[in-house]
């Protein structure tokens, strides 16, 4: 991240301190550097003024065009899930708001993020140029085929739900590389940690969860 400098002292700030302790580290998120850079960055900035008072709910929140920021506690679950190092490459799909790229970009991955809805993409680029986060990289694309150019990734985070993993994306995925995504029906999915190792695809449950639709070409068809 460049240009750092969140405004201090602003009235959101014990907002983020409650959401923190309360729904972060009180269910046991433990990474310290996932629960530092959700303490730093400005959830509010990424939500429409309308919203905005729902910033820091416990909750997913609308971001317009039917879509929503995740709740914070499965931001931080999936991030965790991760187990990302410094300098990864990351594919962020579904780029919504641009919150969770900012996230992953503090952490310290180099990241694509891409989005099919163009005004969504363009609002998270303005987003983050605000915010003085020049690092990740959005595309307008279908998500369930990867993001060729990028690839290939260390780490995968997809934030739409799949009635099953993507072959394009276990393609861009590296040998020994780490994927999380919503496994499932339209109307529930459990989350799932897939790993590459030895030519081997391992899939570890996490929890059970409900996402928008990953829709694509490999995901639920556009009418769904
Ligand atoms: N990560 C986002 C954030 O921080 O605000 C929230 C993501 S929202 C839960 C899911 C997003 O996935 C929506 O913005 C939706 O338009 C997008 N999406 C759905 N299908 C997609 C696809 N095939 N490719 C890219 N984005 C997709």
């Amino acid at each position: 991240m460049t240009g750092a400098g969140f405004p201090k002292g602003d009235s959101w700030r014990q907002a983020r301190r409650d959401m923190v302790s309360d729904q972060l580290r009180g269910r046991g998120i433990g990474d310290r550097h996932v629960l530092g850079a959700m303490a730093a960055l400005p959830r509010e900035r990424f939500i429409p003024p309308a919203m905005r008072n729902l910033a820091y709910a416990d909750r997913a929140v609308p971001i317009g065009h039917g879509q929503t920021i995740s709740q914070p506690y499965i931001v931080a679950r999936m991030t965790e899930a991760l187990n990302l190092q410094p300098g990864h490459r990351v594919l962020d799909v579904g780029t919504g708001s641009g919150y969770q790229a900012a996230l992953l970009a503090l952490l310290g991955a180099r990241v694509f993020s891409i989005e099919r809805i163009a005004e969504l993409s363009a609002s998270a680029v303005a987003t983050l140029a605000s915010l003085g986060i020049q690092g990740p990289e959005l595309v307008v694309g279908d998500g369930s085929l990867g993001c060729p150019s990028g690839a290939p990734f260390d780490r995968i985070l997809v934030a739409a739900g799949a009635p099953r993993v993507p072959v394009s994306l276990l393609d861009q995925l590296k040998e020994n590389g780490q994927m999380v995504m919503p496994i499932g029906r339209a109307s529930l999915q459990i989350l799932v940690v897939v790993r590459r190792c030895d030519g081997q695809t391992v899939e570890t449950p996490i929890l059970p969860c409900r996402f928008v639709q990953l829709i694509g070409a490999e995901a639920w068809g556009s009418r769904c």
